[in-house]
C-alpha cells in the first residue's frame, strides 16, 4: 500500500485538485492508497493571521469570507449541483463553528496556543471534507477521515510529540475496520489525551503521511507537491537549481532542517526507522520521477547534494572566564533551552570555550535571553559571564552531503565562494557527522551566497557572470556584438554564461534584474533606460547584490576611476581597457591593486597596454615566476607605427599623418597621438607593474616633433606646422634611408628608469621588421637574456581591444 500526501498548492486549485484524481486513478489497484491532504495553499497562514489578529482586537471578516469563498468556488465548480449541497452545509457548519471560536478570541483579546491549534485545524478538516466529497463522484467508496482522533500527542500545543505506540495502534485498527475505503485524511492535525485539538507544526502534512506509512507498513510514501523533488537549492532563490534523484534519510534531513521546506524534517524518522522509501513529486509534472529518499540511497558523483536557508534567524553569544573549563556549562544552558521549547537552530563553541554562540527564530530571541539571565544570574552579576545580547538581521546557509565525509577541500570551496563575493562569515558550525558545514551571515548577502555557492559546487553547470558595463562607443558595441556571438561557445566549451545586467553611457543607463537581451541593448537602453547617473548606476549594482559580478569600464574618461576603489570594496571585479586610471598617482594605481587583493576579487586591465596582446599577462607571469626584468623594449603607439612606416617614397610627413587620420588610426585630434603622451601612459604602467613606483614626471620623453607643432592652438594649425617643418622631416628620412635605417619611437625602461626616444634602428634590431600599425615590445630577463622574449601585433582597433575586454571578463569567471 502507498500513502499519498498532496501539500497545499496540491488542493488549492480546479486544476490541481483535478490532477490529483488523476494521479489517484493511476494508482488504482488491488489495495486502496491513503491519501493524506494539506490545508489549501495560504488557508493555514490566513488562519494564523485572523487568529493574531481577533487576539489583537483586530477584525477578520475579510479573510473569513476569502476561505469561504476559497472552497465554495472548488466545489461549484467541480461538483454536479445536486451533490452540492452537503459539503456546502458541512463546511458552513465549520466556518460557522470557526467564526464562533475567532469572536471569544476576539472578545478575551487572549490567543491561547491551544485555540491557535484549534483555529488551525479547520484548514485540513475543510480542504479534506471538499475534497473527499468531489472524490467521491469518481471513486464511490471515499471516506473522510479526521486524522486528529487517530493521532495521540502530548500536550505541547503548535508542535506536539506524537504517541507513537498508541498511534499506531489506532491507526492500525481503523485501517481494519475500513478494508475496503479509499480514506481521504486530514493532515497535520492530532489530539492530546484528553481529546483538545493539536497539531504537529508548520508543514506537518507530510509527518501525517509518514506516520500512516510506518503504522501501516507502506510500501513507499508519496509526497505530491509543486516542484519536482528536493531540489539543489531552493528554487524561488537560485534559478539554477536543479532536482536530486536520490537522498539518504540524513541528508534529507539536514537539508529541510536548514529550511528545504519541501518536507518537514520529522517526517524522515518513522520512514527511516521502518524503512519506508518517500518520493517526492510534482503534482504538476507528473511525468518526472522526482526524488527518492531511502536506505543505500547510491551515491552520487555530486559532492554535495544540496545548499539549504534559512532567510531569518537571531543569534545571542555568551562569553566570558566563567565557561572555562565548567564541564555541563552548555550542558546547563541548552537544556534549559529545549525544557522551555525554544529550538536551537546551530550551535559553535570557540575552542577555548570561552564563548558560545547559538542561533534561534527571531521569535524566540527574547524568550531565550530572558532566560539565559534568570539561569546565570548569579554568573552575570559576578561578571563570570557578559550580559549576552540578540543580533537580529542574519541568516543561515548549509551545505549537506554524505559525500562531504569524503572529499576534501569542501569547506575551502565553501569559504572561498563566499569571501570572493564579500559575505562575511559571523560564525560557523559544522556537525560531527560532517553531512553538514552551515554558517551564519547576514540577510542582505543571503541569495548572493547561496547563489554563489551553488556556481561553485556544480561546476557541471553553467557559473554566471554578471557584468555591468560603462561606455558604449567602439568598444562597448564590439564587445556586446562578441558576447552575443560567442554565447553558444561560452556555454559549451567554458561551461560560463556571461550576463550584462547594466549599461551606462554618457547619456543613459539601464539596469536589467534579468539580463539585458545582447541582440537588442541599444533599444533597450534607448527605450527602458533612465538619465545616466553614474553613482547611482554603482549604487543600483550593488543593490542588486549579485554573485560573480564584474564591472566594465570601457571609456576612455576620468569619471569612472574615482569609483573603481569603492567598486573593488564591494567585491565586484573591475575590467578596464581605460589607461587614466592606473597612469595617474602612484598612490591609486597601488590602491586599485591593494583593494583587489584585500577583497580576493580580480582587477584586469591588460587593454591599457597594446590592446588585446598579451603584455600585462605576460610581464606579471615573468615576475610571478621569479624572472627578473633586465629591460623592456617597446613600440606601443600604432599610430606614430604606421607614420614611420608609410613615410617613405615622395611622400610628406603631414601627408602620412593626414592619411593615418582618414584612416582611423589616430585620435580624433592626431596630437594626441603624436605628443607621446599615450606612449608615456602605457610605459608608466608597464613599470609600475614590472616593480618600480613612478610617476608621470620621471619619465622622459624626446619630443618626436618640433616644439613649434606641439604649440599649435588647433588641428589645423598643427596640420600646417607640420608642413612648415617639412624640411626637418625630410631630413631625418634621408638619413635614416643614407644608412640603411628606419625610424622608430621607442620606450625603454631599464634599471627603473623610462625614456622614450626617437632612434633610427638597422635590420639587426628586433624592431626593424615592424609592417603597419603593430605594437611590439621585448623582454629581456634574466631567462631572457641572450633573445629576447618578444610579443608583436595589432596594438590597437575596437575590434582587438574589445577581444581584450572579453578575455579579461573570462579570466574573472575562472576563479
Ligand atoms: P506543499 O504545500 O506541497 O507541502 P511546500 O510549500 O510546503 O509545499 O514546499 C514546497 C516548496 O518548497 C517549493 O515550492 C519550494 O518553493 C520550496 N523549497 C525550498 N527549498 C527547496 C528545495 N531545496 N527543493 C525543493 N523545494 C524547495
Ligand atoms: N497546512 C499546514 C501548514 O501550512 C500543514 C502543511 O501544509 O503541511 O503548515
Ligand atoms: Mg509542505
Amino acid at each position: 500500500m502507498n500513502i499519498l500526501k498532496f501539500g497545499g498548492t496540491s488542493v488549492g486549485s480546479l486544476e490541481s485538485i483535478t490532477a490529483l484524481l488523476g494521479i489517484l486513478k493511476e494508482q488504482q489497484g488491488a489495495e486502496n492508497p491513503i491519501v493524506v491532504l494539506s490545508a489549501m495553499s495560504g488557508v493555514t497562514n490566513a488562519l494564523v493571521e485572523m487568529a493574531e489578529n481577533a487576539g489583537k482586537g483586530k477584525i477578520y471578516s475579510e479573510e473569513m469570507a476569502a476561505i469561504e469563498k476559497k472552497h465554495f468556488e472548488v466545489i461549484r465548480a467541480l461538483l454536479p449541483a445536486i451533490a452540492q449541497n452537503p459539503v456546502l452545509t458541512k463546511l458552513k457548519i465549520y466556518f460557522n463553528e470557526l467564526e464562533d471560536i475567532l469572536q471569544s478570541v476576539y472578545n478575551l483579546r487572549e490567543l491561547s496556543l491551544q485555540t491557535k491549534d484549534l483555529i488551525l485545524s479547520y484548514g485540513e478538516r475543510c480542504s479534506t471534507v471538499m475534497v473527499s466529497h468531489i472524490a467521491k463522484q469518481t471513486f464511490p467508496n471515499a471516506l473522510y477521515v479526521d486524522g486528529s482522533e487517530l493521532i495521540k500527542t502530548d500536550h505541547n500545543f503548535g508542535q506536539a510529540k506524537v504517541n507513537t505506540y498508541l498511534t499506531e495502534s489506532l491507526i492500525k485498527d481503523f485501517q481494519e475496520s475500513n478494508p475496503d475505503k479509499l480514506l481521504f485524511v486530514t493532515g497535520f492535525i492530532a489530539s492530546n489525551d484528553e481529546g483538545r485539538i493539536t497539531t504537529l507544526g508548520r508543514g506537518g502534512s507530510d509527518y501525517t503521511a509518514a506516520i500512516w506509512g510506518s503504522a501501516l507498513n507502506a510500501q513507499e510514501i508519496q509526497v505530491w507537491t509543486d516542484v519536482d523533488g528536493m531540489l539543489t537549492a531552493d528554487p524561488r532563490m537560485v534559478k539554477k537549481a536543479f532536482s536530486l534523484s536520490e537522498l539518504s534519510y540524513t541528508e534529507a534531513m539536514e537539508l529541510s532542517y536548514f529550511g528545504a521546506k519541501v518536507i518537514y524534517p520529522p517526517t524522515m524518522i518513522p520512514a527511516f526507522l521502518k524503512r519506508i522509501p518517500i518520493v517526492i513529486k510534482n503534482t504538476f509534472n507528473v511525468d518526472f520521477p522526482g526524488t527518492y529518499i531511502k536506505h543505500g540511497a547510491g551515491s552520487s558523483k555530486l559532492p554535495i547534494k544540496g545548499i539549504s536557508s534559512i532567510d531569518e534567524i537571531s543569534v545571542l553569544n555568551l562569553s566570558g572566564s566563567g565557561m572555562v573549563g565548567k564541564a555541563g556549562f552548555s550542558g546547563r544552558l541548552f537544556s534549559m533551552l529545549s525544557r522551555e521549547q525554544i529550538n536551537v537552530i546551530l550551535i559553535t563553541q570557540s575552542s577555548s570555550e570561552h564563548s558560545i554562540t547559538f542561533a534561534v527564530k527571531p521569535s524566540d530571541a527574547l524568550k531565550a535571553l530572558a532566560l539565559i539571565n534568570k539561569e546565570f544570574e548569579l554568573e552575570l552579576q559576578a561578571r563570570k559571564l557578559e550580559y549576552p545580547e540578540v543580533e537580529n538581521g542574519l541568516a543561515a546557509l548549509a551545505i549537506v552531503g554524505e559525500n562531504m565525509k569524503r572529499t576534501p577541500g569542501m569547506s575551502g570551496k565553501l569559504f572561498h565562494a563566499l569571501g570572493r563575493n564579500g559575505v562575511n562569515v559571523r560564525a560557523i558550525a559544522q556537525g560531527s557527522s560532517e553531512y553538514n558545514i552551515s554558517v551564519i551571515i547576514s540577510k542582505p548577502d543571503l541569495s548572493k551566497a547561496v547563489n554563489a555557492v551553488h556556481d561553485a559546487f556544480y561546476a557541471n553547470l553553467k557559473r554566471t557572470l554578471h557584468v555591468f558595463c560603462l561606455g558604449t562607443g567602439n568598444i562597448g558595441k564590439t564587445l556586446f556584438a562578441q558576447l552575443e556571438a560567442q554565447t553558444t561557445f561560452l556555454a559549451t566549451n567554458n561551461d560560463l554564461q556571461v550576463k550584462v545586467m547594466g549599461v551606462c553611457n554618457t547619456r543613459k543607463m539601464h539596469l536589467n534584474e534579468d539580463g539585458i537581451a545582447l541582440n537588442n541593448w541599444e533599444e533597450s537602453l534607448e527605450n527602458d533606460g533612465e538619465p545616466a547617473d553614474l553613482p547611482l548606476f554603482i549604487k543600483k549594482m550593488k543593490a542588486l547584490n549579485l554573485p560573480n559580478c564584474v564591472f566594465v569600464d570601457n571609456t576612455a574618461s576620468y569619471n569612472p576611476i574615482q569609483f573603481y576603489k569603492d567598486v573593488l570594496q564591494s567585491s565586484i571585479s573591475v575590467v578596464t581597457c581605460n589607461k587614466i586610471g592606473n597612469s595617474a598617482d602612484y598612490e591609486q594605481y597601488a590602491a586599485f591593486k591593494q583593494a583587489a587583493r584585500t577583497y580576493g576579487v580580480d582587477f584586469h586591465y591588460e587593454t591599457n597596454v597594446g590592446a588585446g596582446l598579451p603584455i600585462i599577462r605576460t610581464l606579471k607571469d615573468l615576475m610571478m615566476s621569479g624572472d627578473r626584468i633586465h629591460r623592456i623594449e617597446a613600440i606601443l603607439s600604432g599610430t606614430i607605427s604606421y607614420i614611420f612606416n608609410n613615410y617613405k617614397g615622395d611622400k610628406l610627413f603631414h601627408e602620412v599623418v593626414k592619411e593615418a587620420q582618414d584612416k582611423g588610426y589616430t585620435e580624433p585630434d592626431p596630437r594626441d597621438d603624436l605628443n607621446g603622451k599615450d606612449f608615456m601612459r602605457k610605459m608608466l604602467i608597464l613599470a609600475r607593474d614590472a616593480g618600480y613606483p613612478l610617476e608621470e614626471d620621471d619619465i622622459k620623453i624626446e619630443s618626436m616633433l618640433p616644439p613649434a607643432c606641439l604649440a599649435a592652438a588647433t588641428v589645423a594649425d598643427f596640420y600646417q606646422e607640420l608642413e612648415n617643418n617639412t624640411e626637418y622631416f625630410e631630413k631625418l628620412k634621408k638619413r635614416a634611408a643614407d644608412d640603411n635605417k628606419v625610424l622608430r619611437y621607442i620606450g625603454k625602461l631599464e634599471a627603473g628608469k623610462v625614456e622614450i626616444t626617437l632612434q633610427m634602428v638597422d635590420d639587426g634590431h628586433p624592431f626593424y621588421m615592424l609592417s603597419g600599425s603593430d605594437n611590439i615590445i621585448s623582454f629581456t630577463t634574466d631567462r631572457y637574456k641572450d633573445r629576447p622574449l618578444v610579443v608583436k601585433g595589432p596594438g590597437a582597433g575596437a575590434e582587438v581591444t574589445a577581444a581584450g575586454v572579453f578575455a579579461d571578463i573570462i579570466n574573472v569567471g575562472k576563479r
